[in-house]
């Protein structure tokens, strides 16, 4: 059994979490800055990394204190080394270094995007490789082909918006703050998704992966008509953006297989109408759905710490001299797609 500390910094929330191998959260810690970036309707990268670096090293002193551990018991060092807004992850990357370098301990540098991808297996021992997995964040929506830790197949991703921030940017537009999910589907409740008409961009199309950057457009459109009511915009959003997803998850699904389990990931999953959608699709195709717990669905060290203590169970630690990544793709050999600078 080992003791990882995870430590997280790669947009708007600081986290410190001691995850062990046998799955048990001996403690996380999260402190969010949410406050500090709602004037600005987003995050502000600057304003993010400074509040990062004012608080992780108390936050990583509670969280040793809460575990009842001293440094110097932990086994590794797990610290998100990208992709994500730069400043932010050299906060906590450097510090898990001179924690590394201090405790004379391993470093492992976790790619945030694989906390995410195997978050599930820290909530659920019985999932097992290979899974599809549906990525959803405010940065990424994806859907990849899980083998093993280190071992992604991306199947799509977006050629231009992720869907958190179609949801994001739909509450901007509707005047419901930042961020914006939460927001856009508690509206949505009160609201007709059959009222505004709105398309489903790449809906049907040969082509594997996801664009919401249309959506957006239309509902801008929509808004400024003047003809209808916000909650109805937000549930006609909603009802597009699920019905996106499905659609990609089945064209994924029919190119590539079905796999033994379906699992979200990433903080869209907390979104109810997103998850019936995937369970009615896992059952659909004999596939059983795996979401992990809310509060580890968006970011968090915990998640960091238990891929860490994956990578570390198969001997992959990483030099001090690692450096941040503000891009860091989780499929290496996944071919570039428009809208990353590449034509259609
Ligand atoms: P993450 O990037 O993983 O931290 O997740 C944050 C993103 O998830 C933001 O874009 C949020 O708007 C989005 N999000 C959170 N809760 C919901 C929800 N209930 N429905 C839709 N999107 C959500
Ligand atoms: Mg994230």
């Amino acid at each position: 059994m080992s003791i990882i500390l995870g430590i997280e910094s790669s947009c708007d929330e600081t986290a410190a979490a001691l995850v062990t191998s046998d799955r048990r959260i001996l403690s996380h810690k999260l402190a969010g800055q949410e406050e500090a970036h709602a004037p600005f309707g987003g995050v502000v990268p600057e304003i993010a990394a400074r509040a990062h670096a004012e608080i992780i090293t108390p936050l990583i002193e509670a969280a040793l204190a809460e575990a009842d551990l001293e440094l110097g018991e932990v086994d590794a060092i797990a610290a998100t080394a990208g992709p994500g807004l730069i400043g932010g992850v050299m906060v906590g990357l450097v510090t898990g270094k001179a924690l590394a370098m201090a405790a004379d301990k391993p470093l492992i540098a976790v790619n945030h995007l694989e906390g995410h991808a195997l978050s599930p297996r820290l909530a659920n021992p019985d999932l097992e490789f290979p899974y599809l997995l549906l990525l959803v964040s405010g940065g990424h929506c994806q859907i990849l082909r899980v083998d093993g830790a280190g071992q992604y197949r991306r199947l799509a991703t977006t050629i231009d918006d992720a869907a958190g921030e179609a949801f994001d940017k739909t509450a901007k537009i509707l005047g419901l703050g930042y961020p914006g999910g939460p927001k856009v589907e508690a509206l949505a409740k009160a609201g007709d998704a059959t009222a505004v008409p709105l398309p489903r961009p790449l809906k049907g199309s040969k082509e594997p992966h996801f664009s919401f950057a249309g959506l957006k457009s239309a509902v801008v459109r929509a808004f400024q008509s003047g003809e209808h009511r916000p909650e109805d915009i937000a549930a006609s959003f909603q009802q597009a953006a699920v019905d996106c997803l499905k659609d990609r998850l089945e064209k994924a699904i029919e190119d590539h297989g079905a796999a033994p389990h379906l699992v979200v990931a990433g903080g869209v999953a907390a979104n109810v109408s997103i998850r019936s959608m995937l369970e009615q699709l896992a059952s659909d195709y004999n596939m059983q759905f795996t979401a992990p717990p809310l509060w580890l669905c968006t970011d968090n060290a915990a998640m960091i710490a238990w891929a860490g203590a994956e990578r570390f169970a198969l001997g992959l630690t990483d030099p001090l001299d690692f450096a941040a990544r503000p891009r860091w793709p989780l499929d290496r050999d996944a071919e570039k797609v428009r809208g990353a600078g590449v034509k259609a």
